[in-house]
């Protein structure tokens, strides 16, 4: 996997900094200031002004159609009915390539083999790309380019770099979340998977064993478990009160 950063929006802190202050922000704090403010009050709106473009290469089919289930960003994949596939590369995942089952490693590598004969034997035919194409595996190595804005990212890297995402997708994250920690530290210190950014982990009874944060980030469900009788009680009279809607 090779993960590039294409562009970014120059000047960031002071062009989210600026469409901040025009709803009033006190002159004394600086650009780093707000945005860490709005950062960690989470008034991501403003967040959208700044930009990033990757190029990502060498992942799956697979892991780009996860990809694009991020709507809010802008996504162009290499095209299977433009570009020839003949002798194409594919995604082992790790644990088959370290896997001590040699036998599994071998139906996975002879399946790539077989889909390679398959699709150059279909094209040798004379059969289009746009036909043959149907043969390729979701391990198919592909090229991905997506724009996302911080806001968007944000968001993508509470869901991806929890220990929950796909290995790949997980890895994706992590080469992705360099370069925007690179870019822009202020904003991205305060982020990583849900639990640690919203200091609750939401994944609950599914959080997995092998999460980093499970000693000491409490879940979602604990958390209510202690004020959600109380809290209840709350609402209940702050709906009572409204006698005007039956
Ligand atoms: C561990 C894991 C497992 C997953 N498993 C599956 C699965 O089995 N099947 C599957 O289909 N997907 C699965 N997904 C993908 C997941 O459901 C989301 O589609 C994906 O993570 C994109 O998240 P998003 O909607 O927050 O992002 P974006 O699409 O980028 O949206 C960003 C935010 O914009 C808002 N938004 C966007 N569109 C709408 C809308 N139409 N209406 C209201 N608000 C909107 C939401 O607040 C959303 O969080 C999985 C994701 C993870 C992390």
């Amino acid at each position: 996997m090779k993960v590039k950063r294409l562009r970014v929006t120059k000047d960031g802190l002071d062009l989210v900094a600026d469409a901040a202050r025009i709803s009033g922000v006190p002159t004394m704090h600086d650009s780093r200031e707000i945005v860490e403010f709005i950062t960690f009050n989470d008034y991501s709106s403003a967040l959208e002004h700044i930009y990033f473009t990757f190029d990502i290469a060498e992942i799956s089919v697979a892991l780009s159609r996860e990809l694009l289930e991020h709507r809010i960003a802008s996504h162009t994949a290499r095209s299977t009915r433009y570009m020839e596939e003949k002798g194409f590369d594919y995604y082992i995942p790790e644990k088959l390539e370290r896997s001590a089952k040699e036998e599994a490693a071998e139906v996975y590598r002879d399946a790539m083999i077989s889909a390679n004969e398959s699709y150059a034997k279909l094209r040798e035919l004379g059969i289009a790309r746009e036909e043959a194409r149907y043969v390729l595996p979701m391990a198919l190595h592909t090229r991905y380019v997506v724009t996302m804005n911080v806001r968007s990212l944000i968001n993508f890297f509470m869901l991806r770099l929890c220990v929950r995402a796909s290995p790949e997708m997980r890895a994706l994250a992590m080469r992705m979340y360099k370069i925007c920690l690179a870019e822009y530290p202020g904003i991205f210190s305060k982020i990583w998977c849900r639990g640690y950014t919203l200091g609750v982990c939401p994944e609950n009874e599914v959080r997995p064993s092998d999460c980093p944060f499970k000693n000491i980030l409490v879940t979602k469900q604990e958390l209510k478990y202690v004020f959600e009788g109380q809290a209840k009680r709350i609402i209940e009279k702050e709906l009572e009160q409204l006698t005007e809607v039956v």
